[in-house]
């Protein structure tokens, strides 16, 4: 019996519902297998760009894409300040990047904007947590973008 501290209570059930994980120290997920259903499902509800691009299947490709498209953005990296760093090495072509952007694509920037007041809650710090997300393909760059002029 192992206990499922996703359940509501709490609730000890057998291993056998529990996934399988190499990972873990008795060789079972932490959740039970119902829990883990139903974050999938809760998941795919709130993420419904992530049926739409099938982005575990194509992550490697659209990662490529991305650095194809982004020449100037950092590689992935779980250094937190990594990003924080390359940009200090190279505001000056970042900002020409960000600005040569924003006069082609007027209309995505008003966009962009409006989603992202909207969205905002009141947690969101200026001080570089705009950079913190990583790993996703849109509007990644055009967030990293926006926290950039707020740092100059
Ligand atoms: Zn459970």
């Amino acid at each position: 019996m192992k206990r499922c501290r996703t359940c509501h209570p709490p609730t000890m059930k057998p291993l056998s519902e529990f996934s399988l994980d190499a990972y873990r120290p008795d060789g079972h997920r932490s959740q039970c297998k119902e829990c883990a259903n139903k974050n999938t499902a809760r998941y795919l509800s709130d993420h419904p760009d992530y049926v739409q691009t099938n982005y575990e299947n194509n992550k490697e490709e659209m990662a490529k894409k991305y650095r194809e498209q982004h020449p100037l953005m950092p590689k992935k990296t779980d250094d937190p300040n990594y990003q924080h760093n390359y940009y200090l090495a190279n505001s000056e072509r970042i900002k020409a990047q960000a600005e040569k952007w924003r006069a082609e694509n007027p209309g995505r920037v008003l966009e962009l904007n409006s989603a992202r007041e909207s969205g905002r809650g009141p947690s969101g710090s200026r001080s570089g947590g705009g950079i913190r997300r990583r790993g996703r393909a849109t509007p990644l760059c055009l967030g990293r973008g926006d926290s950039i002029s707020h740092d100059l």
